[in-house]
């Protein structure tokens, strides 16, 4: 059996287990079971290697981005235009697809209007944490001091100086070379803790699952049902139209087959609700299983796990008509255009974690007008729908690789359509 398969049937069984455990809560309440269960098994056993399973993921993400796009940068060799006009068109897609997808779902949420007609209680309480002033977001993508940026895991100032230094590797002639040589190798073993750890995915995305799940307000989706289905709605029209249109129509390139590749990836979204934890498997199967060569895929991968955020977009979008409509305040259509300018580039300073979402949320509403206790509203439905916007964030990702490395003539389509793979 595949990985993948595997990796699926783990997740089929932890959502089944964790949504029996969730059912059964009520009637078992109050005896020692639940607690028995809770404490031991829930919160137990999973929880903990649920985040075992977490840490090992991010703890590749750092050396991963810095060998990577080293070696990524300095296999330009000294063509750094290259290098300019690769960055200028994968930020450009980045963007245009973020404001994509919260035009539709802007447009989607207008039409259903989820939050008209019923006068919503906040169902949680809701601390609004600061959300970062853009001007500071652009000034924080310069590092002053790489260690620390890399103790932090701050991405952006890891990327900013990967590609200096790669850039400085090529001009640094036969030093330079002894050096690639070096990171290129370190680069092969990195890949291979990847695939170490990918083994450990099944039982790391069972328990994550099953225990999520159990831990889920389910009646709260059924109060905030119109709201959470707009949401969905807009997702899959985005994963499902728009980034196979442009794969289609631009690249050139059968859809079906890139959503076939990219399950495991979307799996990880899904499951770990955090782009970054998932991006050493969205690089190894953007250049293993789509034949993005290393060049690009170490530059537009970790940027879009960072600066991308479609799914993340959508969700601003819906809430951001549902909380105007459960307040009852119009937004003018200059208000909707602030509202896509505003969380595409919030989502550039937010780095992709769980629940950083609703985070920059509280940007998009302050530039409207909007209260930010509003989030409170859409609070309790909000990991399940990290989670699916997750797995639109990393297809995003993906996607926007496979067009930059097309233009730039570094996507190997034998790999792409799994000739090579079958052939060996
Ligand atoms: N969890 C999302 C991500 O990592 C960000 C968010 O929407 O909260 O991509």
């Amino acid at each position: 059996m595949t990985l993948t398969n595997k990796i699926f049937i783990a997740m089929a069984a932890g959502i089944a287990v964790g949504t029996l455990g969730n059912f059964l809560q009520p009637a078992l309440h109050g005896s020692q079971w639940v607690s028995l269960l809770e404490t031991y098994f829930f919160f137990g056993a999973l929880e903990i290697v649920g985040k075992v399973f977490i840490a090992s993921l991010k703890v590749l993400v750092v050396p991963l981005v810095f060998v990577s796009l080293v070696c990524g940068t300095a296999s330009l060799g000294g063509h750094n235009r290259r290098m300019g006009v690769m960055a200028g068109k994968t930020i450009a897609l980045y963007l245009l697809t973020t404001a994509i997808a919260i035009s539709i779902a802007l447009t989607l949420a207008l039409i259903i209007e989820p939050g008209a007609g019923n006068t919503y209680q906040s169902t949680s309480e809701y601390q609004s944490a600061e959300p970062p002033a853009l001007k500071q977001v652009l000034v924080n993508i310069f590092p002053s001091n790489p260690v620390k940026a890399m103790a932090e895991g701050n991405m952006l100032q890891v990327i900013v100086f990967a590609i200096l230094f790669g850039v400085a590797i090529s001009r640094a002639r036969e030093y330079g070379e002894r050096i690639a040589g070096a990171f290129s190798a370190l680069n092969e073993i990195i890949m291979e803790m990847v695939k170490i750890l990918m083994q450990l995915a099944p039982y790391g995305v069972f328990c994550l699952l099953a225990k999520i799940f159990y831990a889920t307000g389910f009646s709260l989706i059924a109060q905030l049902l119109l709201y959470f289905l707009t949401v969905m709605m807009a997702l899959i029209i985005h994963a499902t139209i728009i980034y196979t249109s442009l794969l289609a129509f631009i690249a050139k390139l059968n859809p079906l087959v890139f959503l076939k590749r990219i399950r495991p990836v979307m799996m990880f979204g899904f499951a770990t609700a955090s782009s970054n934890a998932t991006m050493p498997v969205t690089l190894e199967v953007a250049e293993e299983k789509l034949g993005v060569k290393n060049s690009v895929a170490s530059f537009t991968i970790p940027l879009g796990a960072t600066i991308n955020m479609d799914g993340t977009a959508i969700m601003q979008g819906v809430a951001t008509v549902f909380i105007a409509q459960a307040y009852q305040v119009d937004i003018s259509l200059a208000g909707y255009l602030t509202v896509i300018l505003t969380a595409t580039l919030a989502s550039i300073g937010a780095a992709g974690v769980p629940g950083v979402g609703l985070i920059t949320l509280a940007l998009v509403l302050q530039q409207v007008g909007l209260p930010v206790e509003g989030i409170a509203l859409i609070v309790g439905v909000d990991r399940l729908l990290d989670m699916m916007r997750t797995a639109v964030n990393v297809t995003g990702d993906s996607a926007v690789s496979c067009l930059v490395a097309k233009s730039e003539g570094a996507l190997d389509e034998e790999i792409f359509y799994g000739r090579t793979l079958e052939q060996k």
